[in-house]
């Protein structure tokens, strides 16, 4: 979907697709840094909807401080990334004024890998193992096959991704319209 959303922008040179095309990409650098990042952090993670509750980490849906600032990292440097190449690119469409373009984007992405995170933990289909009882999104644990658990069965990992990115991706045209306002 962020490729589609890029294609549409540089096809079509109109403002909504570049912002929807950024919080598509700020959404899955996020979730990517967010992760990676998270798996470094020694504390233990915290549950995306009750985070007062401590989860094991790697758990579906689990937030550390280290993975959030992973992915405020990822949305910013692809906020940054998309107004340097407007800068060099005459062709790029570069929606008003600097700074709604940058926050719209970072605001979508943080959103958007949030959003990866509750759904994660609450639709995404999951299964528990039935050896150590963890829950997990993997077929398979312990070298056993694992039994469903909670979850709607056709929202599986990848339909997870394509709904936070298209999350971030609204939030970022939301952002992008109410600042645009200002
Ligand atoms: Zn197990």
């Amino acid at each position: 979907m962020p490729a589609i959303f890029a294609f549409l922008a540089i096809l079509i040179r109109h403002p909504i697709f570049v912002i929807l095309a950024g919080g598509a990409i700020a959404t899955s650098l996020g979730d990517t840094l967010g992760t990676e990042i998270g798996t470094l952090s020694r504390n233990k993670p915290r549950s995306a909807i009750k985070p007062w509750i401590k989860l094991e980490a790697g758990s579906p849906g689990a937030i550390s401080l280290l993975g959030a600032l992973g992915s405020i990292l990822g949305a910013s440097l692809i906020a940054l990334i998309g107004w340097s190449v407007s800068l060099v690119d005459t062709y790029a469409v570069f929606p008003s004024e600097a700074w709604i373009f940058i926050v719209s984007i970072i605001l979508g992405g943080i959103a958007g890998s949030y959003l990866d995170s509750i759904f994660a933990c609450t639709i995404q289909k999951l299964n528990k193992c039935n050896k150590c009882s963890k829950i997990t999104e993997k077929k398979e644990h312990c070298g056993n096959e694992t039994k469903f658990y909670s979850g709607f069965k056709w929202i599986r990992n990848d339909v997870v991704n394509l709904l936070a990115i298209a999350g971030g991706s609204i939030i970022s045209l939301i952002s992008f319209l109410l600042f645009s306002l200002i």
